[in-house]
């Protein structure tokens, strides 16, 4: 994990440095596009980028292991696929941390490049959003208090369900339970702490989150019995098809040659 901060934190100096640079230089920056359309991927590839040779990836990084931060650097499984996608693609990475709910309007609006933030693929989702093929599979967990009388999905009926804001736990349970029944929170540490008072009788969230939970928080026990299965890919902007094919291409290489799975055993410690 030492050897992937430095990593992240070169990477992370490296973004910073770019922004000052674009920030510091936009006049000669563009004049200079004309006269030299070699020096970056984006110029010649069939793509536009929200910044030239960066790939901006939208993110919430509140969903370890899928992304979190680690001191002030955002890591985890999907930035460092989006990292080894980015060298495929000759691009430097920058990760955009914001609000799960916003992550499809700014890829929408172009002001990120694509959302990666174990999201999952929704037919609701898909008429936002382009997906690529999806590189990992979730289920919904159940987290009560130990000896709570919720034993199965069906028996949180008639229950308060904590759920995150705009995640498919919150999406589904909606549909199921009824909006009397969720309780919406922004972060999953705000959701813990009101099961822990006793204000929710269970969170409903993708289940390595859920993990994570369980082994920060003791008390708290997940159940055997999973609300719902779902597939995570790489949301773009509709009808960005240039981008959403190269990084689909690369994706499907480090799916091919192991390296999501080899990114997935660092961070996922098998049941
Ligand atoms: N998989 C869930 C969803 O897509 C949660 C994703 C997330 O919080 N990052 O809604």
């Amino acid at each position: 994990m030492k050897k992937f901060s430095i990593a992240m934190l070169s990477m992370v100096l490296a973004g910073s440095m770019l922004l000052t640079g674009c920030g510091g230089s936009k006049t000669a920056d563009s004049s200079s596009d004309a006269q030299d359309s070699s020096t970056s991927t984006s110029d010649t590839a069939d793509y536009k980028l929200a910044t030239e040779g960066t790939l901006t990836m939208a993110t919430n990084a509140y969903f370890e292991p899928w992304e979190y931060y680690d001191g002030d650097k955002i890591v985890g499984i999907d930035p460092e696929v989006a990292q080894a996608i980015a060298d495929k693609l000759g691009l430097k990475l920058e990760i955009m941390d914001m609000d799960f709910d916003s992550i499809i309007t700014a890829v929408s609006a172009g002001k990120a490049d694509m959302g990666m933030a174990g999201m999952t693929v929704t037919e609701d989702r898909k008429k936002n959003v382009d997906f690529s093929q999806t590189y990992a599979s979730a289920i919904q967990a159940i987290i009560v208090p130990e000896g709570s009388d919720i034993k199965t999905a069906d028996d949180m009926e008639g229950k308060k369900i904590g759920v995150m804001q705009g995640f498919t736990g919150d999406l589904n349970c909606t549909e199921q339970f009824g909006e009397d029944s969720v309780v919406r929170f922004n972060k999953s540490a705000e959701a813990v702490m009101a099961l822990q008072q006793g204000k929710i009788d269970c969170i409903v969230i993708d289940n390595e989150p859920a993990k994570k939970i369980i082994e920060a928080n003791k008390g708290l026990q997940i159940l055997d019995s999973k609300y719902s299965q779902e597939d995570y890919a790489i949301a773009f902007a509709k009808g960005n098809d240039g981008l959403r094919d190269a990084v689909d291409k690369a994706l499907g290489e480090l799916i091919d040659d192991g390296t999501v799975e080899k990114i997935m055993n660092e961070y996922i410690v098998a049941d």
